[in-house]
């Protein structure tokens, strides 16, 4: 932690510097931003630990669960400096860049880089529409493959499976039993748990996640079930 924060002052030279080379690069250096905000992790690998989530505005997708329409449009205008501002003072390493489908906003790319620069474990909450090779390969991916429940099957960018890393995770939001037998299908075909993390959701109110239980026990699936924690927690409230 102590390294994490440096004093105000190199912060500061620092973040100028990424903020300059994002522009040298050619890429936007200003995002919209629903959110940012402090809490539990809620899902994946590191549920529980405290996290800073940013979350974008805009998607492409309209998922049928989704549970942050209120991230689909309007949100602020913050330079990838005024966001570390933001994050910093919350004192965890542990960052999430989440949407809305993040990876809608090119500059978004810059700003993950900027957050990995400064130490920060930085993941990223992608629908999976999106490339993913441009990423920092320091981020780690959570990637959903969208299932036929969602309603965004057809969004499904498979050329991303081959680009994902041990480290990542890949997320199946399921809707229903067909869901289920679909996931484990794509499991099969694309042996994905030689490739990452492999995590099976209910979509909330949908399923009974007793029931995804005693089917990955039954069919020995390599998968991790995971609950929304923060949902447990404290039911849909944005800014959580
Ligand atoms: S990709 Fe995520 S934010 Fe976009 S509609 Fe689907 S659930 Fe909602």
């Amino acid at each position: 932690m102590s390294n994490l924060h440096n004093s105000a002052a190199q912060q500061q030279t620092e973040t100028s510097a990424s903020g300059n080379s994002a522009n040298q690069a050619g890429l936007p250096n200003s995002l919209k931003i629903t959110e940012i905000f402090y809490s539990l992790q809620g899902e994946g690998l590191t549920a529980g630990l405290p996290t800073v989530f940013i979350r974008l505005t805009g998607c492409p997708l309209r998922c049928t669960y989704c549970d942050t329409a209120y991230a689909f449009s309007g949100g602020s205008s913050m330079s990838v400096t005024e966001i570390l501002a933001e994050v910093a003072p919350h004192q965890t390493p542990h960052v999430t860049v989440t949407g809305g489908e993040p990876l809608a906003q090119q500059a978004c790319l810059g700003l993950l880089t900027a957050l990995c620069d400064r130490g920060y474990q930085v993941s990223i909450e992608t629908s999976g529409e999106r490339d993913i090779g441009p990423l920092d390969a320091r981020v780690i991916r959570v990637m959903d493959l969208k299932t036929p429940g969602s309603g965004e099957q057809h969004r499904n960018r498979l050329e991303n499976i081959e680009l994902l890393k041990p480290e990542d995770q890949v997320k199946f939001v399921l809707c229903s039993r067909e869901d289920y037998l679909w996931a484990r299908q794509m499991i099969a075909d694309h042996g994905l748990e030689k490739r990452c993390h492999l995590l099976l959701s209910p979509a909330f109110g949908q399923v009974n996640p007793a029931d995804i239980a005693s089917w990955i026990l039954a069919d020995h699936l390599p998968v991790r079930l995971q609950l929304q924690l923060h949902k447990t927690l404290w039911g849909d409230e944005p800014g959580r």
